[in-house]
């Protein structure tokens, strides 16, 4: 065996679970199991290397300058790499070249950008279980964000969802307690980590050392011991696999869920708010639809606000200021667009920085970045036009009537708070001079945490080259300038360079040897080659090195000195260079807390502007936020929607929900109408507001929910296996036992995937729960196509029936997508299939089937005096007696029937029959 065989074997020997990428000059190689792995994954040629006696071993390897690309592809693919580098300089005299692994590479802590989607975060999460609680913890490590929450264990999968993490930690204990069932997420399986990660002194002891600190306590987390156990599995995890290079994790932000709405799996789908239609498209999804941002971070965090809307209404109000902010100066708004434009992503520099892998260019974009802050200062200090639209600051007045202000009052409402809280002014316009003023103290918030670094630009700009090029270490990173020393050393080795250079043509002259040369390779370094014809003429102080075919190589002492000029200035140059750039970065990574928060603040501010210009664009309006249980919305419109639509041709429509009168909205009407819109848009209104966004409407009025839930009947899900009824009840069911007062339900054509009369008795249950049970009280929206459903507002006051305008135009159903009170009368079944394109024989005896059913159920119906007790407690016909007794016949199974068995049967259908028409 060779040595390289044994160090390889060594190293690989530490990780035996990830693919050793072993450094070998200009290349990484693959050994073994890993090449066969790595040539199917990569496409890269499967090859065999001699390492000793008959020892000959499957290889496969690429250039060292693509393993951006490659390791994407095998992280993606979920394997686990480590990366071996060489770290000592090849020498000859020395024997073997120092190797180690510097870096285990997995989905969770990856650094490439080619493996990394901008506008969102990269994850990596703990997980740790005990009893009915669990520790839950998350970090990205490009960026250094780090939290930790102690939840229920319940609330788990909605974090998990939330956070949607690469890669999942937990113990080998718990994810081994499968009866408990370890929460996958996205069937993907957790890697599992020794448990003693997990322990919490371990832990404990891991964090304090990580951040040099001797107690928790100034995290909150020192009585959550669960969050504590997975926050620190999390920093034991990256330890390992990051073995040089500073760990980037900002302070551990410790966190509750309980001041977020809780949006679960259904309802994030349902409400298409990061993906779209059955193929999960980004583009048509709400997130596309808001997103502007012109910084990753901005996009990250849009996208985190998205999924954990406040229920804090003076956060939200401080939002949706900075919102009206930009909204109002369209002016102000192109100038900070501009500026943020320039920023690049300051907090994954930031975390290539700390982890010593960030290119010099970053470091250039770091500045102009950096530079555009002043910018962005001035742009949030600007004086503000008095709103053009109605504004409301801090809470409304319980005392107000919700509906009267729905309906006619919020001028009115609105002014008189005005005048309430600046009374000494009157009139309107002192209100609008202390819009002004409060304007100005709005912003400030986000202003003090926008500090700009010029001592940073500064260094920068003095100590980079302005457009580097290379690797530092090759001479062109560090500014001319910056270093004396460094100047010194490249300008003598630029002499002695242009002295070899120069040799050829004064070794010619004085020799007279035309033909003479000089070269360079590995062995002998600069040489002078003369043909062998010319042998007599040189002269006696070159030295024969080498003698080839054709010709003879000499040196001469004074090639040899030049040489090692360059050779010397050229290793110090390159040692000078990269200790220069290591110290640069230092000095930056010293103020990472000031960039980190100036990172998130712009993030802000991004967002902002971002949120504004949609507004602006799409005329949204400013949601009025207040605790009342009332949402009312005029001209709302669903906004991923309208944007498909040709301008102005959406619908607009109004919503009304109150606790106190009408909680439950129950829309019938047929398929295609736009029932499904309603009721969605309704919702997207409804989370928009409680992020902090402008909304489509002409008018909103929201109080504050605490969770909204969707369910829609009849999806397919292919992946959990259940049938789709199944899913469909055990959903239902979950809202039925979580939903409070607070809550909206959104439920759309439940019961549909079953028979109509389950179906339909369902529906009618469910509904008749969320009305009549005290603890629930939540408002719901019901869109249904079955119009029988629409009795039910007879019997429960909290019930109002709406249907979508349609009208008929020579047969043809139009329909309006507009929604009115009352009830469908029809479902237009027919008509819509006409309109999709059925043939025309089809409809045609589809119109008499239908007027043949209509015919016998309304002669059922006059005969509906005789039904049977039990069917009339139904108090609709929900239930047809006839048709039940004739589908039991042709249920019947007869060849496969004992005589006995048939027997009874007869009897039983006789009973029924006779049951049903009257007589005994
Ligand atoms: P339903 O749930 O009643 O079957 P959908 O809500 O799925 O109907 O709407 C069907 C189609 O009607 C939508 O794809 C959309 O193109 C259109 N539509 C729905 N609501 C509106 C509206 N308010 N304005 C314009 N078009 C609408
Ligand atoms: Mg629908």
């Amino acid at each position: 065996m060779t040595p390289i065989r044994r160090q390889y074997l060594k190293i690989k020997h530490s990780f035996p679970d990830a693919i050793v990428l072993f450094r070998m000059g200009d290349f990484y190689e693959t050994f073994d199991e890993d090449a066969r792995v790595a040539s199917k994954e990569l496409e890269i040629t499967l090859t065999a290397r001699s390492m000793g006696k008959n020892v000959k071993v499957p290889m496969a390897g690429f250039p060292a300058h693509a393993v951006e690309s490659y390791l994407a592809k095998l992280v993606k693919r979920g394997h686990k790499v480590a990366i071996c580098e060489q770290l000592s300089v090849p020498d000859s005299s020395k024997g073997l070249v120092e190797r180690d692994v510097v870096r285990v590479v997995t989905p969770g802590t990856v650094l490439e950008s080619a493996l990394l989607d901008q506008k969102v975060n990269n994850y990596l999460a703990a997980v740790v279980l005990e009893g009915d609680s669990a520790g839950f913890a998350y970090a990205d490590v490009t960026t250094g964000e780090f939290a930790a929450a102690q939840l229920d264990r319940s609330q788990l999968p909605l974090e998990l969802e939330r956070i949607s993490p690469a890669e999942v930690l937990s113990s080998d204990i718990d994810s081994s307690d499968s009866e408990e069932g370890f929460p996958s997420h996205k069937g993907q399986s957790p890697t599992e980590v020794d448990y003693t990660y997990f322990d919490l002194e371990t832990a404990q002891q891991a964090l304090l050392d990580h951040y040099g600190i001797l107690s928790l306590e100034s995290f909150g987390c020192e009585h959550l011991p669960l969050a504590v156990r997975a926050a620190g599995a999390i920093v034991l995890y990256l330890r390992d696999t990051r073995r040089t290079g500073k760990l980037h994790l900002m302070n551990l932000g410790v966190y509750s869920t309980s001041g977020f709405m809780d949006l679960d799996v259904h309802t994030r789908r349902n409400l298409e708010l990061f993906t779209a239609g059955r193929n999960e498209r980004r583009e048509h999804s709400l997130l596309a639809t808001l997103d502007q941002t012109r910084t990753p971070m901005g996009g990250r965090l849009l996208r985190r606000w998205l999924g954990q809307p406040l229920l804090d209404l003076e956060e939200l109000e401080r939002r949706l200021d900075a919102v009206s902010y930009f909204f109002n100066d369209a002016f102000l708004r192109a100038g900070a667009g501009s500026s943020l434009s320039r920023v690049p992503d300051l907090e994954r520099i930031l975390g290539r920085i700390k982890a010593g892998v960030v290119a010099p260019r970053e470091l250039i974009a770091l500045k102009a970045g950096l530079d555009a802050v002043p910018e962005l200062l001035e742009q949030l200090s600007a004086p503000m036009p008095p709103p053009s639209s109605p504004r409301r600051r801090g809470t409304k007045p319980p005392v107000v009537d919700s509906r009267l202000r729905g309906n006619d009052g919020l001028g009115d409402g609105n002014d008189g708070l005005g005048h309430g809280n600046d009374g000494l002014d009157g009139g309107s316009d002192g209100l609008d001079g202390n819009d002004l003023l409060d304007v100005g103290q709005d912003m400030a918030w986000l202003r003090q945490q926008l500090t700009p670094l010029p001592e940073i630009c500064g260094l920068i700009e003095q100590s980079i080259a302005p457009e580097p090029v290379g690797n530092p270490g090759e001479g062109n990173v560090i500014r001319q300038g910056f270093s004396p020393e460094l100047d010194a050393l490249k300008y003598d080795s630029q002499n002695a360079r242009s002295f070899i250079a120069g040799l050829e043509q004064t070794e010619r002259e004085r020799t007279g040897l035309r033909g003479l040369k000089i070269g360079y390779n590995q062995v002998f370094g600069y040489y002078i080659e003369v043909s062998k014809s010319n042998q007599a003429q040189v002269p006696d102080n070159y030295i024969r090195r080498q003698t080839l075919v054709n010709s003879e190589r000499y040196i001469t002492p004074e090639i040899k000195e030049y040489e090692s000029l360059v050779l010397n200035a050229r290793e110090q140059i390159e040692e000078m260079e990269r200790s220069l750039f290591r110290q640069v970065c230092e000095q930056v990574s010293e103020t990472g807390d000031t960039i980190s928060r100036l990172a998130k603040a712009v993030a802000m501010v991004d967002v902002f502007v971002s949120l504004a210009e949609v507004a602006a664009a799409n005329g949204y309006v400013r949601p009025q936020l207040d605790l009342n249980r009332t949402i009312s919305i005029k001209n709302g419109r669903h906004p991923a929607l309208e944007r498909l639509l040709d301008r102005g041709t959406y619908v607009p429509n109004d919503v009304y929900l109150s606790n106190d009168d009408a909680r439950i909205i129950l829309l019938t009407g047929p398929n295609m109408a736009g029932k499904s819109t309603f009721i969605r848009q309704a919702a997207i209104i409804v989370l928009m507001a409680q992020v902090g966004s402008y909304v489509p409407a002409s008018e909103a009025i929201v109080g504050l929910v605490d969770r909204i839930f969707t369910r829609v009947g009849l999806q397919d899900d292919l992946t959990t296996g259940q049938s789709t009824f199944m899913v469909e009840m055990v959903e239902t069911a979950a809202i039925l036992n979580q939903a409070t007062p607070r809550s909206l339900v959104v439920l759309d054509e439940i019961g549909r995937g079953t028979s109509t009369y389950d179906g339909l008795s369902i529906a009618r249950s469910v509904i008749e729960h969320l009305h009549n049970d005290e603890r629930l009280g939540c408002k719901t929206l019901f869109a249904t196509h079955y119009h029988e459903l629409t009795e039910l507002a007879g019997t429960l006051p909290g019930v109002r029936n709406f249907t979508v305008a349609v009208t008929e135009e020579d047969g043809d159903v139009v329909f309006l997508h507009r929604i009115v009170p009352g009830g469908a009368d029809k479902s237009y079944g027919v008509h819509v299939a006409r309109l999709a394109g059925l043939p025309q024989g089809v409809v045609n005896r589809a119109w008499e089937v239908l007027a043949d059913l209509e015919d016998t159920h309304n002669s059922k119906r006059k005969a509906g005096g005789r039904r049977s007790r039990k069917a009339a407690d139904l108090q609709m016909p929900l239930f047809d007696p006839a048709r039940a007794v004739a589908d039991e016949v042709k249920a019947l199974d007869i060849p496969n029937l004992t005589p006995l068995e048939a027997i009874n049967c007869l009897y039983e259908l006789q009973r029924k029959a006779r049951e049903l028409t009257g007589s005994s």
